[in-house]
Order: structure tokens, then C-alpha cells, then sequence
């Protein structure tokens, strides 16, 4: 297998075991410009789902299960954006964003996340097949942006003293979201079911300066690999252990033939309800901006 790029697409494991915390980072350059391509949307609606899409990457990169699936949903009742969905499969990243263009061209050039959402929540979901377990919390979305939700999701939901920080950028090469997650886990990596987590543990507060003196130019260098970033973060510990970094590439599982599958196992009459005028049955992919139309004598 050829050695996995550190410095974009990818996302990296980090501990600092006598902290007792553990940390993610990751950065998507060519991925993230791959995900907007199939969209066509604003500045402001790109920047969103870069943050959102390298927070999912994050998220995903926790999964101890690699057929494992972690799925970010931000959703409201009368925001501006009212539904943003971004997922992880396997190292594969997608998503997508519906808005409303005219009241975002209202809101002008950097609206803030309230403006954006309004009242919201951000529901992320863990699911891990192999051991049958799937987890979901759900967060009001405050704050001044999508990292500090997700802070709040970890400390209310899971409480788990974390840091969260996403940035965005574009440069010359096009767009680059980074970002980094540290957390507070007394029984390690892999430990035992938590009992208590003590909120003011003394190795936290160190973690949580250090790993948050990072620059956002810092997490969207491509020319700054994510151990050297570590390095830089973290060189006066004792020890700094990186786990083995997980590749990122942009997927979709929406492939026609599945899509003709899942129609085909509709009863007749359902089927026919669902042809347009054209004769066809019309299936959308969110993800990917594609309509896949399937004429009904082919499921017969
Ligand atoms: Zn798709």
C-alpha cells in the first residue's frame, strides 16, 4: 500500500498518554473541492460545508469499526440553511447543504451561524455494525460556529471535556478545511465504560491551551504535514503518539443499479404512483446533484 499523504485528504490519530487525552486531526484539500464541484453554491454556503464536512472526518476518524458510519445532520425550522447533512463511510466523505439563496444574498457576506440557522440542532449519529451499536445526540445549535456546537456536544452529550477547531480556506490550489479534536479520556483510547470524567481533571486545561493555540493557517497549510502540526502543538510532552493516519476520499453509495434495487422492492401499484410524466421514475441523490431516472419495465 502506498504511504498515505500527511498533509491533505487525510486524518490522523494523535495521544498524549500521560494527559490522558487523545486527539484527531484532518484536512481536506482535493476532496472538499471535489464534494462543492458537485454543487453550485455561494461562498458562504461552500465555507459551511467545508467546516462541516472536516468536523464529519473528524468524527468519522473515531470509529474503532472501519465499516463503521458516522452521519453529521444540522436542521431548522425557518433558517436560512435548513438542512445540512454531511457522512463518513469508510474513509469516504459526502454531503450537501439546501438553502434559501435570496434570504442568504439578504444576509450578507459573513453571516454568522445563528443568522444562518436560526433555532437549530445538530444531530450526529455513530453507527458501528460490527458491534451492533449506534449512538445518536442531539445539541441545540449556539455558539458563534460549528466547532463550538460540537464542543457542546461532546461535554452535554457525552460528557467528555473536548476542544474542538475547523478552519476554511481558499488558496490559489482551491478550497482546504482543517481542523483538530482533543479530548479528556482518563481510561485512554480504549478504556472501559465511564463511570465519571471529572470535568476539572488538571491534565485537561494543558491539553486543551496547547491544542488550542493552533492557527487556522496552521490547520489549512497543505504544506504542513498533521505530525509535524502535532509536533509543533505538543513537543514539550513526553511522549506524543500518532495512530495510523486514515486516507480521505470523496464517495457515494448512490449507484443505479442499488437505486433500481430499493425500487424494485415496492409493491406495483406504488410503483406506478411514483412515474412521472415523462414515463420514468425519477430517484435524486442530494449528495451528488443527480437524478437517476429508471424506466418501470426495467424492474419487471
Ligand atoms: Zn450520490
Amino acid at each position: 500500500m502506498p504511504a498515505i499523504n500527511l498533509s491533505t485528504d487525510v486524518a490522523l490519530g494523535v495521544t498524549i498518554p500521560a494527559r490522558h487525552a487523545r486527539g484527531r486531526m484532518a484536512r481536506i484539500g482535493p476532496v472538499l473541492d471535489e464534494v462543492l464541484a458537485k454543487h453550485a453554491y455561494p461562498p458562504v454556503i461552500e465555507r459551511l460545508l467545508g467546516e462541516a464536512l472536516v468536523l464529519t472526518a473528524l468524527l468519522g476518524s473515531l470509529l474503532k469499526d472501519p465499516t463503521g458510519q458516522t452521519t453529521l445532520q444540522a436542521q431548522t425550522e425557518n433558517g436560512i440553511v435548513d438542512l445540512l447533512v454531511c457522512d463518513y463511510l469508510g474513509g469516504e466523505l459526502r454531503g450537501y447543504v439546501r438553502h434559501d439563496a435570496e434570504r442568504l444574498a439578504e444576509a450578507g457576506p459573513q453571516p454568522s451561524l445563528f443568522a444562518l440557522f436560526g433555532k437549530g440542532y445538530l444531530a450526529i449519529t455513530f453507527d458501528q455494525p460490527a458491534t451492533d451499536e449506534r449512538y445518536q445526540g442531539i445539541v441545540p445549535l449556539e455558539g458563534d460556529s460549528l466547532a463550538e456546537a460540537a464542543q457542546s456536544y461532546f461535554t452535554q452529550s457525552e460528557q467528555i471535556p473536548s476542544l474542538v477547531r475547523l478552519a476554511v480556506a481558499k488558496g490559489e490550489l482551491g478550497w482546504i478545511a482543517g481542523g483538530l479534536l482533543f479530548q479528556h479520556l482518563p481510561e485512554g483510547e480504549e478504556g472501559r465504560d465511564r463511570l465519571h470524567t471529572r470535568l476539572d481533571h488538571p491534565d485537561w486545561p494543558h491539553v486543551a491551551v496547547l491544542a488550542g493555540s493552533v492557527k487556522d493557517d496552521e490547520l489549512t497549510d497543505p504544506a504542513l504535514p498533521l505530525d509535524d502540526l502535532a509536533w509543533r502543538l505538543f513537543h514539550d510532552e513526553d511522549e506524543v503518539r500518532t495512530l495510523e493516519p486514515l486516507g480521505l476520499t470523496r464517495g457515494c453509495r448512490c449507484d443505479p443499479d442499488y437505486v433500481r434495487s430499493v425500487i424494485a422492492r415496492f409493491p406495483v401499484d406504488e410503483r406506478q404512483q411514483m412515474v412521472g410524466d415523462d414515463g420514468l421514475i425519477r430517484v435524486d441523490c442530494a449528495f451528488c446533484s443527480v437524478s437517476f431516472p429508471i424506466p418501470l419495465d426495467e424492474l419487471i
